[in-house]
């Protein structure tokens, strides 16, 4: 068949490796050049114990106190939108306990299943992207946020993810080669990270060897649609058929989906990031400051930190306040890093495609019977990439998916 896959994030790559494999004609259509969008330049990190959805109890007072902070983590850009007044309607309608505990084994099955993806990948893919399970340790100061961590780490170990409490000292055995400042930690072995511009760039090269086909700076302005079906992606540069379409866009998937008169409710998380190079004295596990919402990588020789969730629509503008917000926050848990506020230029940043439910739309449309839904996986998109990729390709291959789709049918809303 010919795909047609719009998006060439992770999500999209994935979906066309898969495809590929699968033997059918494949399509990647971009707006951009691929070379720094949201899945290049985030923190790596492959996270099965983040089995919580972003829509939790807590987050609405948490957001609300930290709005009025320039430098703090959370932000939203108040304004009279109508599609963020209902997003914040339906986020703060699945806050609520009730929704945690329907998504947590829906969201592990997916983690674990694109974790294993990643593991088989590591294997078969002809090039190295910095594939390393060395786990993930989650760092806190407070009193309280220790409470709030323990509390997920029960979660967690009640549904078979291993988490491990540790001291100040246990955390520091861990990270022999920096000083950490912390009251202490939670360990959670099963995670693991790579370097995503290395997995990204090379799987790219990969799937043009393969006879991928890629039409980068190509905007997708329409569909031609009869009888419930696509027949053609229109662009800014031509038309073409497809038998299968995947709308794989990331942040962009609300305005995508209105053109074909779907609700697909959406808002960009924006995040930034920077890396040093060189680094003498690295830490070897990834982790995550939990006061500050910084998290840290470690990729070679380099240190990613990255940082910040401001939905701020579709908006390309850098706030350095904020990015001072992640600087000024190194310090006081690695004591004796000293890391230089970055120039705007070494600053990158990402819009997270964020749903309101905090869970991602995978499956195929119940509108149009040749469009497949593959988006909206905000903080955890590099996760499950791989597993939501090959699921894509089962439903497409007429296989049927590894991993129950009930929680992230796309037409929900
Ligand atoms: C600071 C930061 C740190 C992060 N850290 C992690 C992490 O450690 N682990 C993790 O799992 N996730 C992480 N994430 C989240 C992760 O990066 C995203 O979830 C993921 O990259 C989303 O991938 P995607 O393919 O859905 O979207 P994207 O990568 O945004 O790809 C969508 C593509 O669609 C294209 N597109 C959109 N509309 C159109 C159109 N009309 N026509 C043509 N092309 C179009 C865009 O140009 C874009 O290239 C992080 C994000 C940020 C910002």
């Amino acid at each position: 068949m010919q795909i047609g896959i719009i998006g060439g994030g992770i999500i999209g790559l994935s979906t066309a490796y898969y495809l590929q494999q699968a033997g059918h004609q494949v399509t990647i259509i971009d707006q951009s050049d691929l070379k720094d969008g949201c899945s290049v330049g985030n923190a790596g990190m492959i996270v099965p114990s983040h089995i919580i959805p972003l829509a939790a109890p807590g987050m609405i007072s948490k957001g609300l106190r930290w709005m009025f902070n320039s430098t703090s983590p959370f932000y939203v850009k108040p304004r009279l939108d109508v599609d963020l007044l209902k997003w914040g309607f339906q986020f703060y309608k699945h806050a609520t306990a009730g929704h945690v505990k329907k998504s947590i084994p829906a969201l592990k099955e997916l983690s674990l299943y694109s974790k294993a993806r990643y593991q088989q990948l590591a294997q078969e893919l002809p090039f190295d992207f910095g594939y390393h399970e060395r786990g993930l340790l989650m760092l806190y100061q407070t009193k309280e946020v220790e409470h709030e961590e323990s509390e997920t780490a029960r979660i967690a170990n009640d549904h078979g993810i291993q988490a491990h409490i540790l001291s100040t000292e246990a955390v520091q055995h861990l990270e022999p080669e920096v000083k950490v400042n912390v009251r202490g930690g939670v360990y959670f072995p099963g995670d693991a990270h790579i370097t995503p511009q290395a997995l990204v760039t090379q799987l790219i090269q990969l799937l043009k060897d393969r006879g991928v086909q890629f039409l980068t700076h190509t905007l997708v302005k329409d569909f031609a649609i009869e009888k419930q079906e696509i027949k053609k992606v229109v662009t800014d540069k031509g038309e073409h058929p497809f038998d299968e379409v995947v709308l794989a866009t990331g942040s962009w998937s609300g305005e995508v989906a209105a053109r074909l008169k779907i609700n697909l409710p959406m808002q960009a998380g924006k995040g930034y990031s920077f890396t040093i190079q060189n680094v003498e004295k690295n830490i070897r596990i990834p982790s995550i400051f939990l006061e500050a919402r910084v998290a840290v990588t470690p990729m070679g020789t380099t240190l990613r930190f990255g940082g910040t969730m401001e939905i701020t629509g579709v908006d390309h503008t850098i706030s350095m306040n904020r990015v001072k917000g992640i600087v000024d926050s190194i310090p006081r848990y690695y004591p004796e890093m000293k890391v230089a506020m970055p120039k705007q230029t070494e600053v990158w940043y990402g819009l997270r495609p964020c749903s309101p439910d905090g869970l991602p739309y995978i499956g195929r449309s119940g509108k149009i019977k040749n469009l497949i839904f593959a988006t909206g996986h905000a903080m955890m998109g590099l996760s499950l990439g791989p597993g939501t990729g090959k699921i894509v390709a089962d439903l497409i291959t007429g296989a049927t998916p590894e991993v129950p789709l009930t929680a992230f049918v796309p037409e929900r809303f």
